[in-house]
């Protein structure tokens, strides 16, 4: 438990982490070997109502804030799980924020209850192969016919496409060259994973093999105009909105990792006798120890208050995109130098540490790369030029 925590906060902390003891690291190693999805975890969690943590108590969700919602996530994510387990569940904890905020009544209801319960699980298509981090030239497109949209094009990265049976997506509406601005002509829809007209192609990948991730193929795609979410051309807008959130909440995610993997590498360097005394008794192996944790605990406080100034109503990015970047880059140091005090059991696979290094990496390149988080702060904050 830690100091700064109000009641709510310990709360959460407390009763996610009872429902995670009943998934020992032994569990997540065999998914992982096993490239399974989690679905004893993630029915754990939505039968305990933790889905709904952000969504309005109308549609059974307990509207706690970001600052919540970041400390369950960096629970889930230490208790061993690592990125297996918060994937398992992040995309539903922010991801339909656009609904919440810009659907209409009748969308909140048919959306929002069956995915806090847990019959629902919903995957997030926006980023595609010819374009990358240049999210204004997304190329899929929708053109309207009738009472229904008609899509085409191909996204990748999207991850959980294999298990979910809703996509939230980003395309086209106007093409590039007719509108305006680059931000305008985009289209957000909340809709049916149709395997019919969408091919779902997994792509293998260096870790969190239990929880896929893909690319999409879709031609013909017929996807009712009830569907949208807000008004026509106005997609960017609407995802934007719960970016910074789910900034901090891969940031809690990786600062979670690592951890987990400081809390492996610590009790290794007391318990393992080498040359006649505990490894830990060197400095060379407990000082970089002691930095992972001020780096780890620097970045746990600045995640929070990131979290706080959003559920405060903050709305630029700063403090969000430092945090990601902050604990992209901490977390890693700290699996990487648990791998390195357990010395060749550190790349064993029972003992975790080369789990969360592997699963480490993605914070460093999504959602965003560490570099457009620097980006961000080097022309927002210090008034540099825009370099792209
Ligand atoms: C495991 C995983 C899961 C993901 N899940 C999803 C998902 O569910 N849904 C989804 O939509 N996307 C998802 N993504 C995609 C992710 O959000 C990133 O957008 C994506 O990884 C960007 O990759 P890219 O190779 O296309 O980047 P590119 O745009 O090709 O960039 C490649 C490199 O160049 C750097 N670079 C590019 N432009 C600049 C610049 N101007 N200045 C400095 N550096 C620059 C980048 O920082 C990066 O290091 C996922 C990615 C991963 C790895």
């Amino acid at each position: 438990m830690y100091a700064d925590y109000n009641e709510s906060q310990a709360t959460v902390r407390e009763s996610i982490a009872k429902i995670c003891s009943h998934f020992p690291e032994s569990y997540w190693l065999g998914i992982d070997n096993a490239a399974r999805w989690p679905d004893e975890f993630q029915q754990a969690i939505a039968k305990a109502g933790w889905l709904g943590i952000m969504m309005p108590t109308e549609y059974g969700g307990s509207e706690l804030g970001l600052s919540e919602a970041t400390i369950m996530m960096q629970t889930i994510a230490e208790s061993g799980g690592g990125y297996t387990a918060s994937s398992s569940v992040h995309m539903n904890i922010f991801g339909l924020s656009p609904v919440v905020k810009y659907g209409n009544e009748e969308q909140k209801k048919r959306f929002l209850v069956p995915l806090i319960d847990g019959k629902e699980r919903a995957c997030f298509a926006v980023t595609e192969p010819n374009t990358g981090l240049d999210t204004l030239k997304l190329q899929s497109l929708a053109r309207r016919d009738g009472d229904d949209y008609v899509l085409k094009g191909s996204k990748i990265w999207t991850s959980t496409a294999q298990v979910a049976e809703k996509i939230l997506i980003l395309v086209r509406t106007t093409p590039l060259e007719e509108v305006k601005k680059p931000s305008e002509g985009l289209t957000l829809f909340y809709t049916d994973l149709d395997r019919s007209a969408v091919a779902v192609t997994e792509i293998k990948k260096m870790g969190r093999a239990a929880v896929d991730t893909n690319q999409l193929y879709f031609d013909n795609w017929r996807v009712p105009a009830a569907d949208r979410i807000g008004d026509e051309g106005q997609g960017f807008k609407l995802i934007m909105h719960g970016m910074n959130a789910e900034r901090v909440l891969i940031a809690g995610e990786a600062v979670g990792i690592g951890l987990a993997a400081l809390r492996h590498a610590s009790r290794y360097a007391r318990e393992r006798v080498v040359f006649g005394r505990p490894i830990g008794k060197n400095q060379g192996i407990a000082h970089p120890l002691a930095k992972a944790w001020c780096q780890l605990e620097s970045t746990r406080l600045m995640i929070m208050q990131a979290a706080k100034m959003w559920d405060d109503g903050f709305s630029s990015g700063e403090y969000a995109n430092a945090a990601k970047y902050l604990a992209g880059e901490h977390a890693f140091t700290a699996c990487e130098t648990a791998v390195c005090t357990l010395g060749g059991f550190g790349y064993a696979k029972e003992y975790h540490v080369e789990r969360f290094l592997r699963e480490v990496v993605i914070p460093r390149l999504a959602p965003v790369s560490r570099e457009m988080c620097l980006n961000y702060i080097a022309e927002k904050v210090l008034e540099q030029p825009r370099s792209y």
